[in-house]
């Protein structure tokens, strides 16, 4: 049997006895057309090692194997394990299974070096892990993720636009982020309250060091903490009208119209300065 001759997803879900469940996010994708064209968006082929969070019924699975890459899927709902199986059959060694929960797997050691990460994410855990692969230890080569539309928005969002803030510079700082393509929630089975989009991340080669990114997190935090104020009042705690311009910044500027390289150098700034701008104890 070869991957095309399985039954569709609906059926296979059926013979299981499989229901969505809303405690595990559960909102899949049986449209085989829908997800061949995120396999697509993802770039992956023969040669490729991809991690899959969340595979459910495997209707992504299925499209990434049928690129010839490898796949690592992690799945925490035990349910699924024959229906995974009965593709992995199929798939031969192109197929390894990790009923696990992916928060706490160590992707790194999965992946025995450089992997893709594809996945429809369970939302309640999709900013989580997306932190965590832009920011830890282990860095995939890239990362094609189905967000709800809105967290997609916030994460491709450019300075001026109300979806930016602290998601949008630290997976900017860290990576290409580009909207891939909308999803209506209608696409989905059972379908979600809101529409989701595919964002396309491809991390840089010059990410900043960890200290940087403590830092960037801390000056992101207390400027968009209060977007509506000027720098020089929101970055108070940290050195305000000091701090932004150390960094080259107006201090009367707000977080919303600051660019990710100006929130690098305020990060920047903050690490040289940390004991000569903090303010004195009142
Ligand atoms: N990829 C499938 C599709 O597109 O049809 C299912 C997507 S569904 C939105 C999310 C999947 O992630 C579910 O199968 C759910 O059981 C699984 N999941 C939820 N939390 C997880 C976790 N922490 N680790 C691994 N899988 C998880």
């Amino acid at each position: 049997m070869s991957l095309g001759d399985l039954p569709p997803l609906r059926e296979a879900l059926a013979a299981h006895g499989l229901m969505a469940r809303k405690a595990f996010g559960q909102h899949f994708l049986l449209d085989l057309n829908l997800t061949r064209k995120i396999a697509r968006v993802a770039e992956v082929g023969p040669g490729d090692v991809v991690i899959e969070v969340g595979p459910g019924p495997g209707g992504l699975t299925r499209a990434l194997l049928e690129t010839g890459a490898r796949v690592v899927a992690i799945e925490k709902d035990a349910r699924f394990r024959p229906l995974l199986e009965a593709l992995g059959s199929v798939a031969g060694d192109r197929l390894e299974l990790i009923m696990d929960d992916a928060l706490k797997v160590d992707q790194a050691a999965l992946a025995c070096g450089p992997a893709h990460v594809v996945s429809n994410l369970p939302y309640n855990v999709g900013t989580p892990l997306l932190i965590k692969w832009l920011t830890g230890p282990w860095t995939p080569l890239s990362l094609t993720l189905m967000f709800q539309k809105e967290v997609a928005e916030r994460i491709a969002a450019q300075p001026g636009s109300s979806a930016y803030g602290r998601l949008a510079v630290i997976a900017q700082a860290t990576a290409r982020a580009r909207l891939a393509m909308e999803v209506p929630a209608r696409a989905f089975t059972p379908p979600p309250k809101v529409d989701s989009a595919v964002v396309r991340l491809t991390p840089r080669a010059d990410r900043p060091s960890p200290a940087r990114l403590e830092a960037l997190q801390h000056v992101t935090a207390a400027g968009f903490g209060q977007r509506r104020k000027m720098l020089r009042a929101s970055l108070r705690p940290l050195g305000g009208e000091a701090l932004a311009q150390a960094a080259g910044l107006d201090p009367r500027a707000r977080a919303e119209t600051i660019d990710v390289a100006g929130f690098l150098r305020l990060a920047d700034a903050w690490l040289a300065g940390r004991d000569r701008l903090r303010p004195a104890p009142q």
